[in-house]
C-alpha cells in the first residue's frame, strides 16, 4: 500500500541521519526531541519513514558531497510519498538552491531556525512543498528545548553558545550558524541539574568558541564568566566530570586553568585548535594570534598543578603554506606534546575569504603533508602515552568488547583505557572504576581493574 494511504501513522514517522561535528550530533538530539513532542515517531530506516531528514555538514567539500549522494540514492522513495528535509550547514549554505538540485526535498532549514521547527512541521503537513528556515542568522535566540532526546544515559552535551563571530578566513561556520549568542548561565545550570537528576554524571559544554561565552543575564546577580559557569556546572550534585569544547586560543583565559585547579570534577583536558604553527599562515587564516601567543597559553597549562592533556586541530595545505611553514607546524607538535591531533587537508569553501586566495597547494602535496604530520604525531604519542604505564587512573565504563574479553573505559583526560576485570565481575555502563595501566599504544591504553 502506498505511504499516502497509510494515514498519519505512517506519515508521522521520521528517519534522521546526522553528519559532522558534536554540535550537529547534539542539535540532532534536540531535533529528535522536538519531533517526538510533535507526535512523530523515530524509525531506524528510510524505508519505514514518512519524513526523511539529513542534518548536514559543510565544513569540507567531501562532507557536503555526501549529502547530495545520499539524496540521489533515495530519490526513488519520493514516489512512495516520503518527504525529505535538509537541515544544518549545507541547508543554510545552499538555501533554496537545494529545491532546484533535488526537487523532491520539501524542507530546508539552518540551525539558527530550529526553534521554529514546530511551525515548519505544520506547513509540511499541510502539503507545502517549499518550507524554509533560513532567515534567522542574526537572531539573539538560542535553540532551547525541554525535549532533548539524548542517546547516552550517562554522558550528555549542553550547548552554551551558538554561532561564531570569529570569521577565520577558511571557515563556513559564521555563515551557516549565524552570529554568536550565549544562553544564560541559569538556564545552562537548570539543564545540568535536570540531567543530574536523571542520572547523568558527565556533561560536555558545547560551542564553536566556548571562551567567548557571555552570560546575557544583564546586571542581575548570578551573571557568570565562562570559567565561573564551568565551575558551577562541575559543582552540581551528582556531576562527576565536566568537559568543554571548542576553545579558541585568542579568548582562552588563565581563569579556565585556575578553575581546573580548584574544581576536581573539571576534566584535565583542553582541546585548543592551533590550525598552523606558522605565524604567517595564522595571519592569513585570520586566527588573531601568533605562534608565540599560542605557546604562551600552552605554557600556562604546563605550569598547572594537575597535568592537563592538550589536543588540537590542524589544517595542512592552506593557500601559500610553504615547506618552511609546514616544518614550523611539525616543530610545534614536538614542542607542545599533544595527546591527540585532528588534522585536515585545506578544503576551499564557497563564500569564505580564502576561497579566492592564490597559491593553492596541489592535492597530492596536501596529502603528503597530512601523512607526514599524522606519522610524526603517532610517533610522539606512542612515546608520550608510555608515561601512564604503572599509573592508577579512574575510568568511566563505556562498554564491553566480548571478542577481546575487555571492558572499555574513558579517562578524565579523554583517553581510551581498555581493561580486564577479575572473572565474575560485571560492570555497569556509566560506572567509575580504578584501573592500573599496563600497556600504552599510540591512541589508547590497556590496564587491569583494581579491586
Ligand atoms: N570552532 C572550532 C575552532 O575554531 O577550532 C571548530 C570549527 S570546525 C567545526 C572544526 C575544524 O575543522 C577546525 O578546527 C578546522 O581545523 C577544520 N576546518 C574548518 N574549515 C576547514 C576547511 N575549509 N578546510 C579544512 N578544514 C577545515
Ligand atoms: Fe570557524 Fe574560526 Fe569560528 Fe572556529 S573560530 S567556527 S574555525 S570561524
Amino acid at each position: 500500500m502506498p505511504a499516502q494511504e497509510q494515514g498519519s501513522e505512517k506519515t508521522k514517522t521520521f528517519y534522521l541521519e546526522t553528519f559532522g561535528c558534536q554540535m550537529n550530533a547534539h542539535d540532532s538530539e534536540k531535533v529528535v526531541g522536538t519531533l517526538v513532542s510533535e507526535g512523530y515517531r523515530q524509525v531506524p530506516t528510510v524505508e519505514e519513514a514518512g519524513l526523511v531528514l539529513y542534518n548536514t555538514c559543510s565544513i569540507r567539500d567531501k562532507a557536503e558531497q555526501k549529502v547530495f549522494n545520499r539524496l540521489n540514492d533515495y530519490k526513488k522513495y519520493e514516489k512512495q510519498g516520503k518527504k525529505f528535509g535538509v537541515l544544518g550547514c549545507v541547508a543554510q549554505q545552499q538555501g533554496k538552491e537545494i529545491f532546484e538540485k533535488a526537487p523532491y526535498v520539501s524542507l530546508v532549514a539552518g540551525s539558527a531556525s530550529y526553534r521554529n521547527l514546530p511551525q515548519m512541521l505544520v506547513q509540511l503537513e499541510a502539503g507545502n512543498r517549499r518550507v524554509t528556515g533560513l532567515d534567522d542568522r542574526e537572531t539573539d535566540e538560542c535553540f532551547e528545548t525541554e525535549f532533548t532526546a539524548r542517546t547516552n544515559p550517562h554522558r550528555g552535551y549542553i550547548t552554551i553558545i551558538e554561532g561564531c563571530d570569529k570569521f577565520c578566513s577558511y571557515c563556513v561556520v559564521p555563515f551557516t550558524r549565524g552570529k554568536e549568542r550565549s544562553r544564560t548561565s541559569e538556564s545552562v545550570l537548570a539543564e545540568a541539574r535536570q540531567m543530574a537528576a536523571l542520572g547523568y554524571t558527565e556533561i560536555q559544554l558545547l560551542g564553536q568558541n566556548v571562551n567567548s561565552y557571555r552570560d546575557p543575564a544583564g546586571d542581575r546577580a548570578g551573571k557568570r564568566s565562562f570559567a565561573e559557569l564551568l565551575a558551577a556546572v562541575a559543582q552540581v550534585e551528582g556531576i562527576r566530570r565536566v568537559r568543554f569544547t571548542t576553545s579558541h586560543p585568542r579568548d582562552f583565559g588563565r581563569d579556565i586553568i585556575e578553575a581546573i585547579h580548584a574544581v576536581p570534577a573539571l576534566c584535565d583536558h583542553v582541546h585548543l585548535p592551533v590550525q598552523s604553527g606558522s605565524t604567517r599562515v595564522l595571519d592569513a587564516m585570520q586566527r588573531l594570534y601568533t605562534r608565540e601567543q599560542y605557546l604562551e597559553r600552552i605554557a600556562w597549562m604546563k605550569a598547572a598543578r594537575r597535568e592537563i592533556s592538550i589536543t588540537t586541530d590542524i589544517i595542512v595545505g592552506f593557500p601559500g603554506e610553504t615547506e618552511a611553514d609546514f616544518q614550523e607546524t611539525l616543530g610545534l607538535l614536538d614542542e607542545v606534546g599533544y595527546d591527540g591531533v585532528f588534522a585536515f587537508k585545506y578544503s576551499p569553501r564557497p563564500n569564505t575569504p580564502s576561497f579566492t586566495m592564490l597559491d593553492a597547494i596541489p592535492d597530492e602535496e596536501k596529502s603528503r603533508r597530512l601523512n607526514v604530520l599524522l606519522e610524526t604525531q603517532r610517533a610522539l604519542q606512542k612515546a608520550s602515552y608510555q608515561k601512564h604505564v604503572g599509573q592508577q587512573i579512574e575510568v568511566m565504563v563505556e562498554g564491553r568488547n566480548e571478542a577481546r574479553q575487555q571492558w572499555q573505559g574513558r579517562t578524565s583526560q579523554n583517553k581510551t583505557l581498555n581493561f580486564t576485570a577479575p572473572e565474575g565481575v560485571s560492570l555497569e555502563q556509566g560506572s567509575y572504576v580504578p584501573v592500573v595501566v599496563t600497556t600504552a599504544f599510540p591512541n589508547s591504553l590497556l590496564g587491569e581493574m583494581v579491586v
